[in-house]
């Protein structure tokens, strides 16, 4: 069967935008797509990057940080990102994680992950990566700036303005920008964030509900050197998590720290002035690190669970958050992102190769079939995590100390939560697994 016989009408015509992408949203899923495509089929694919708050570059990102896990660093080390990103990265060597209440004594750990065991376990099957950590927590800012000028580099048009409009035909998306200017593409990839105001646009339904909690994130420096240690206490209202940073700032080490709190609560804990919220920081911290001081935030978030109902539409790709948003205990959500993006890329790629439209329902059915289930499984894996320590039962916390016994004994269990799971699995995308797309 030849390849228009299984994609009838797909294949590419020297038509108007029908080698051009345009990706909505410059967030680090986004610029890692555009980067990986451009640099894989250079003058061949054009892309075009837009974003209104381009103008503020990486700065927006000041203050934020992320556990990337070692499949998306993977694909940061293929596309030769990785030695300009590592500066600002710290590997996270192991997970303490503990189940108390805010002033308890001691705090029992009953739970840890850690030396690159569960990824030296699974690398057997995956040559020659033994003894990576299981992730690094990167700070946002240099990460983004990285990312900015590889896409600069690459030949990316990177466009200050948003998506206003665009109207899918059948042979390209007619996409009006807020500057007034249009484009014809092949394909939009909306990584416009929870809100997508695309997706709303194409009418793609959104399942979901917010948490009564937010996450309030911060840079703490503290005396002794967290030797690349994270931990997770899990406190009645929520998670409170420590992930260990770069040394540097005034006491020498830094931690970013994700204290869930229920909402109603945020106005009294950081209502207060900077040495009151540090004080209140100081209660769940823990002695373990010594003196802490607050070097930046704290910024509270609202906290959401969503999934969209299909990841495409004509024409139009869900990316990102756009597509999932999950809640951050287990520190998944630009994880889950950067597997989309490595798994539009492949699709994107393979119908470039065969001469194919990029835009054709086939690519992105391809997509959507790779990245759904796992980005649903994650959803439910958190909010069932989060269900079962957010909360102060006596029932429950015994449940609970039962239920991560189980999840120390099991390795399957153990990897999905350190994001390992898809990363490492056979299928997963190349470019997770360090292969060239
Ligand atoms: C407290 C907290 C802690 C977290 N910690 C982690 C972690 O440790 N590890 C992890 O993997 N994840 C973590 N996450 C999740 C992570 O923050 C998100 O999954 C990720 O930032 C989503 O990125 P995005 O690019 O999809 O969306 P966004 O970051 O929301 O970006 C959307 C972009 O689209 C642009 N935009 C909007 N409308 C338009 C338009 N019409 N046209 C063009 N552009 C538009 C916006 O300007 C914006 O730049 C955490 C989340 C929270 C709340």
């Amino acid at each position: 069967m030849s390849t228009t016989d299984r994609h009838p009408g797909a294949h590419l015509g020297s038509r108007p935008g029908s080698r051009r992408l345009l990706v909505a949203g410059a967030g680090i899923a986004s610029l890692t797509l555009a980067v990986a495509l451009k640099r894989t089929h250079g003058p061949a694919l054009e892309v075009v990057v837009c974003d209104p708050g381009l103008e503020a570059g990486a700065a927006r990102h000041r203050g934020r940080a992320y556990a990337v896990a070692a499949g998306p660093r993977r694909m940061f080390e293929r596309l030769g990102l990785w030695p300009r990103i590592e500066p600002a990265a710290e590997p996270m060597r192991r997970l303490v994680i503990s189940d108390s209440r805010v002033g308890d004594p001691v705090r029992p750990v009953f739970l840890t992950f850690g030396d690159g065991t569960e990824a030296r376990q699974e690398a057997r099957h995956d040559a020659g990566e033994a003894g990576e950590p299981f992730a690094h927590m990167v700070e946002a800012e240099p990460m983004v700036g990285v990312l900015l000028d590889a896409a600069r580099e690459a030949g990316v048009r990177l466009v200050t303005a948003g998506v206003r409009a665009a109207v899918p035909g059948p042979r390209a998306t007619r996409v009006t920008l807020s500057d007034g200017s249009t484009e014809e593409v092949a394909l939009v990839v909306a990584a416009d964030g929870a809100r997508s105001a695309l997706r709303e646009a194409a009418s793609i339904g959104w399942v979901g509900w917010s948490y009564p909690q937010s996450g309030i994130v911060a840079t703490i420096g503290h005396a002794r050197d967290h030797e690349g240690r994270a931990f997770e206490h899990f406190l009645p209202s929520g998670p409170f998590a420590i992930l260990p940073l770069k040394a540097g700032g005034a006491l020498g080490h830094r931690s970013s720290i994700v204290w869930t709190e229920r909402s109603a609560d945020v106005p009294a804990l950081l209502g207060g002035d900077a040495a009151e919220t540090l004080a209140e920081i100081e209660r769940r911290f823990g002695p373990e690190l010594g003196r802490i001081a607050l070097e930046h935030g704290p910024s509270a978030h609202p906290l959401h669970l969503g999934i969209a109902r299909s990841f495409r539409a004509p024409r139009l790709a869900l990316l990102g958050d756009a597509a999932h948003v999950i809640h951050p205990l287990a520190g998944q959500g630009l994880n889950l992102g950067l597997a989309g993006a490595a798994s539009l890329a492949e699709a994107v790629t393979g119908a470039l190769r065969l001469g194919l439209d990029p835009g054709a329902d086939a690519v992105l059915r391809e997509y959507e079939q790779a990245r759904r289930f796992d980005s649903v499984a994650m959803a439910a894996a958190t909010d069932g995590l989060n269900r079962l320590f957010s909360n102060d039962s006596l029932a429950l916390r015994l449940t609970r100390d039962l239920g991560l016994g189980l999840v120390d004994r099991m390795p399957g269990l153990k990897r999905f939560f350190i994001g390992q799971a898809s990363a490492l699995r056979g299928e997963s995308p190349r470019l997770l697994r360090g292969e060239a797309l």
